[in-house]
């Protein structure tokens, strides 16, 4: 059933509008976003959906595919952060960031599969935010959007997610990749062109999901702002990898690495970008490696599940790969020639057997556009 007709038959009357927003895989440049670096994520195919009418009243009555399909409701008054269901949480968070004034109806359906590391969290938000931005005529910029979706998350959800997977959905273009300078959300779109040189960006879901997510996001954001702050910096954009070697000393060395891996794979960003404006794609797929190491030695947040797929796409002639997201678990990335697919697709899939871990799930995305109203 369309989402139109599953909203007219949960709420009696029909949508005022319809809206869609993608979910993302970030290319390179990983838990930088909190450190006001550079980020180099692509929107991909998969999206979220959000069906929307406005009440007369204050009632706020929200659904989603995804959770159930029972109906949540609550009063305009009555949204406080960190209050309803988790899942509901993420569009109430939107409703209260926008300050929307009317009662609405929400019914959402997802493509993005929920906590793959495809931000399904900030597709879910950003459907929602340019459907109010829309029908209340609100006149917010794709970066204003962007700094409240977040806000919604960080304060009304209670999750300190930093500002790209909001600044993606919203801003994405197919064909490209967006380089997104986190700190003044200025965005250059970089062309990424794989398909016609003959390579595919294999997206594997390792469907592993390990316990530290939560406080190891958290302690290694303040690792990093405790280095910034003994360096006298607004954030660890402001080093260079000289200034981080003389301050050693003056670090607790576990702090040293979190800053090492910032720094350098911030570095690793202009060197990605430059790399694929000169098509150099085995340039490329060097820095996908690199990123890799850095976060799995220096940023400890991989896990024996995206290890294996990272080392069994290289075994099976992978130009690059490596985990994507927070870590503990999601997914990783690999590039590859577009002939090899199902050859490393199975060599993942037999390393995994063995190991006994759970099958993985595998997608594939060009990069596509960011979120839009539909009709
Ligand atoms: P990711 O963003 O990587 O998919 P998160 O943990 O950040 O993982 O977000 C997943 C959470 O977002 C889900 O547990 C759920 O609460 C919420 N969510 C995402 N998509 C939907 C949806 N379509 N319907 C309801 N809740 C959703
Ligand atoms: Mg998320």
């Amino acid at each position: 059933m369309s989402l139109r007709n599953a909203f007219s038959e949960l709420f009696g009357l029909v949508p005022d509008l319809v809206t869609a927003a993608p979910g993302r895989v970030n290319l390179i440049g990983e838990h930088v976003d909190y450190n006001d670096g550079f980020v180099l994520p692509f929107a991909i195919d998969a999206r979220t959906y959000c069906a929307l009418r406005v009440r007369e009243d204050s009632r706020v009555r929200i659904a989603s595919k995804q959770a159930g399909g029972e109906i949540y409701e609550t009063e305009l008054a009555e949204l406080k952060p960190l209050t309803g269901p988790n899942w509901a949480r993420y569009i109430l968070g939107v409703i209260w960031a926008l300050e929307v004034k009317n009662g609405v109806e929400i019914l959402i359906d997802s493509e993005v599969p929920s906590g793959a590391g495809l931000s399904s969290s900030a597709a879910l938000e950003c459907s929602v935010a340019i459907a109010l931005n829309e029908i209340f005529t609100l006149n917010k910029s794709l970066p204003q959007l962007a700094r409240l979706t977040q806000r919604a998350e960080n304060e009304y959800v209670g999750v300190p997610c930093g500002i790209m997977d909001q600044s993606i959905s919203l801003m994405g273009k197919s064909g490209h990749a967006l380089l997104l300078d986190c700190r003044d959300l200025s965005t250059r779109q970089i062309r990424v062109d794989f398909a016609n040189l003959g390579l595919k960006l294999l997206i594997i879901d390792t469907r592993a999901h390990h316990a530290l997510v939560d406080g190891g996001y958290a302690e290694r954001r303040s690792q990093c702002e405790a280095v910034a702050q003994t360096l006298g910096v607004k954030a660890l954009r402001d080093v260079t990898i000289g200034e981080l070697e003389i301050a050693r000393m003056k670090l607790p060395e576990v702090n040293f690495k979190r800053a090492r891996h910032v720094v350098t794979e911030i570095e690793r960003v202009s060197l990605a970008v430059k790399a694929l404006e000169a098509d150099s794609f085995e340039e490329f797929g060097k820095l996908l490696n690199q990123s890799h190491i850095s976060l799995r030695d220096d940023y400890n947040v991989s896990c024996a599940e995206l290890d294996l797929t990272v080392d069994a796409a290289l075994n099976c002639g992978a130009l690059g790969s490596r985990m994507v997201g927070g870590g503990f678990g999601g997914s990783a990335i690999a590039l590859i020639r577009e002939g090899d697919a199902g050859k490393v697709a199975s060599n993942i899939e037999r390393a995994f057997q063995s190991a006994g871990f759970t099958t993985p799930r595998f997608f594939d995305s060009l990069p596509s556009d960011g979120a839009q109203v539909l009709n």
